[in-house]
């Protein structure tokens, strides 16, 4: 008798959860975390000293602790867990070591991060920690073609070149069309599931131009398509470029991906080692303490590069792209990355003719 009971609950208990797993809105991208506790801690935490926390671009309610000689540094797990980027991290599942202390459970960031291929950028002076899932070291499933567009302007402000600015008409009925033929348009950090991605495509738009902000990103909206802005750091505060307002306003559409263009836009392969190690770095931190997410993906100016700006590029970016070619296969060097270059002379039929 007690058997047949134990069976039901069981069986009630499973269907219970299996109820709730399809009626949460979120059960895709539910973040499945182990937590297993240690004995209160005293020695990490007694020469503390109080530093702000960033986990992908959210700052932690909590300040984080830092532990005497400032190789390692403590936040409240929970919170930690809770600001993880849920889109990239959807369907794994994360173990997580937690120390109790003061009456709060706690994680190692060092020893968390570490162990999940999360990207760790800290300010000199230890008052600030960024962690950002995207820059980390993460798996690309191989194989998978994905075209990569670059575009520069939009509408009628032909500065740039004529050229390299689309009629915001043109872009809107580009977007429509790939919209209507079931290409997802993503982020670079979406190639984490590119597997599980129908169609995917990645729009990306060069030099940060101010029509940037005022014609491509209400077509973004309006379609609630996603692009990655390459933004030149040293013309944050040009008159002719989105500036840093607009640049948060963007990221936090949740449509805009804002990655490195380099500082001043130079030809990094006439550079020496030294100047192109300031241009392709300065940008990434400039950007990052704006954002506060760490840029991953470099758009080499001009396409151009040589060795050592790729030698630079391995242990600063993720990924790098260039100019012209063909669609992009997962598993091909990514810090090479082709482009198809989208201009204002390209006609109706020539994008409906590339993207079937
Ligand atoms: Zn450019």
């Amino acid at each position: 008798m007690e058997k047949g009971l134990n069976w039901r609950s069981l069986l009630l208990l499973l269907s219970l959860s299996a109820l709730f797993a399809f009626l949460s809105p979120d059960h895709e991208i539910m973040l499945h975390v182990f937590l297993s506790n240690q004995e209160e801690a005293e020695e990490p935490f007694t020469a503390k000293h109080k530093l702000d926390i960033y986990v992908d671009g959210k700052l932690l309610s909590s300040p984080g602790l830092g532990a005497e000689g400032g190789t390692k540094h403590y936040a409240v797990a929970a919170e930690f867990l809770d600001a993880l980027d849920k889109d990239f991290w959807a369907g794994e599942t994360l173990r997580c070591e937690t120390i109790p202390y003061a009456g709060r459970d706690y994680l190692c960031i060092e020893d968390f991060c570490t162990a999940q291929g999360i990207s760790l950028y800290r300010e000199a002076d230890d008052s600030k920690l960024w962690c950002t899932s995207a820059a980390g070291d993460w798996e690309v499933p191989q194989g998978y073609r994905v075209p990569v567009l670059m575009y520069h302007g939009v509408g009628e402000n032909l500065r740039p070149g004529a050229e390299l600015v689309v009629t915001t008409e043109s872009l809107d009925a580009q977007l429509n069309l790939l919209r209507e033929r079931g290409y997802t348009p993503i982020w670079f950090e979406d190639l984490k599931h590119v597997d599980q991605i129908e169609k995917p495509i990645l729009l990306t738009f060069d030099d940060g131009y101010l029509d940037n902000y005022t014609e491509l990103f209400p077509l973004l909206q309006k379609y609630r398509i996603k692009a990655t802005l390459f933004i030149v750091s040293g013309y944050l505060d040009s008159p002719h470029n989105v500036n840093r307002e607009q640049i948060l306003e963007m990221q936090a559409s949740g449509l805009v991906s804002i990655q490195c263009h380099t500082q001043y836009h130079l030809d990094l392969d006439t550079l020496s080692a030294e100047q192109q190690e300031e241009e392709l770095c300065w940008s990434k931190v400039e950007l990052l303490k704006l954002t506060n997410k760490e840029p991953y993906v470099i758009a080499y100016p001009r396409g151009r590069q040589n060795e050592e700006t790729l030698t630079i590029c391995r242990k600063d970016y993720r990924f790098g792209v260039k100019m012209g070619g063909p669609a992009y296969v997962t598993g091909d060097d990514p810090l090479l990355i082709h482009r198809i270059g989208i201009y204002r002379s390209t006609t109706p039929e020539e994008f409906a003719a590339r993207f079937p």
